[in-house]
């Protein structure tokens, strides 16, 4: 087994007591060699170095027995190693309970940690995160130009708000809409175009929105793609609306999980008089009285569910 360096052996070996139930301490640990022993004075050890062409960091020697007992108190197990440990949970669940923690490193590993190491783990792994998270999202402008610069025909919006003196500049939306999967969807899809959002439960939040076509096996197809703050899917929808050629929305077919916010956007951008008008005339070809109500209801606001309702349930006679 080899190393990149005598750090990773140390933090391998570290690992390795910690799985294991054992400390360890180290008798040399330099630049070129590290020598490991058991803390209780038992025969286990292990020594390492770098090889002859200085590739890698390898084991030279190692003496497995061990006459210690279990210890579930792990010198190595600090607050440090528990917030790497529980990185990706905390990612998933940055209120991620201490007793959870707790009861993990006891079940998986077998050691007892105090409840304050805990909590210190956590507020290391949060900073960790959101550190990350900030710096990923200081890279977005640099993101967008390389997208932009082998995708020419595509929409990539990126918007930020500025503080008063404009010396900070804070991501506020990002809309991406790949003119490749626009062509595809258009020529090789129904003219159905599936709407929906979810809450992003990072640190920062925001709304993932997304819209999705059907392609000829009936799967999924995806079309645009937007990261907004709160609720914001007319903005959403006018860039998608714009780069997919609907137009007024004649002939095409929406489909939301009857969010409101969804909805109106798309009322607000497609609906038309001429369409509206259309859909009352064949209905009056079918069933005069029901389509007369429909106008009548929406004439009278006071009215207007109660005759909506009774021309519903004519039309479904
Ligand atoms: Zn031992």
């Amino acid at each position: 087994m080899t190393f990149e360096s005598g750090s990773q052996f140390k933090s391998a070996v570290k690992n390795y007591a910690i799985c294991n139930g054992f400390n360890v301490r180290f008798e040399r640990s330099t630049e070129n060699i590290v020598e490991v022993a058991c803390h209780k004075h038992c025969p286990w050890r292990i020594y390492a170095s770098w090889g002859p062409t200085r590739e890698a960091f390898v084991i030279k020697s190692l003496n497995d027995e061990r006459m210690c007992y279990t210890d579930p108190t792990n010198i190595h197990a600090d607050y440090r190693w528990i917030a790497e440990h529980f990185l990706e949970t905390i990612r998933r669940d940055m209120n991620y309970k201490v007793v959870d923690m707790l009861r993990e490193l006891q079940e998986k590993y077998g050691i007892i940690v105090s409840r304050p190491t805990c909590y210190n783990a956590r507020s290391l792994a949060r900073k960790m995160l959101q550190g990350s998270l900030n710096e990923q999202y200081h890279m977005l402008p640099c993101y967008v130009a390389e997208l932009q610069k082998v995708n020419m025909n595509s929409t990539f919006q990126l918007e930020v708000e500025h503080d008063i003196h404009y010396s900070l500049a804070r991501f506020k939306r990002l809309y991406i809409c790949l003119e490749s999967l626009v062509r595809g969807f258009l020529e090789g899809c129904r003219p159905v175009i599936g709407l929906d959002s979810c809450f992003l439960k990072t640190e920062l939040k925001g709304q993932l929105l997304s819209a999705v076509g059907r392609n000829g096996n009936n799967q999924m197809f995806p079309i645009a793609w937007a990261v907004v703050e709160g609720e914001n899917q007319p903005w959403f929808i006018s860039l998608l609306i714009r780069d997919s050629g609907i137009v007024d929305g004649c002939g095409w077919t929406i489909v939301s999980d009857q969010q409101k916010g969804l909805e109106n956007a798309v009322a607000v951008k497609c609906t038309t008089c001429e369409g509206f008008q259309s859909v009352i005339g064949q209905m009056k070809t079918l069933k005069a009285e029901p389509a007369q109500d429909l106008l009548e209801g929406s004439k009278s606001s006071s009215r207007g569910s109660s005759n909506l309702l009774k021309s519903m349930t004519k039309l479904q006679v």
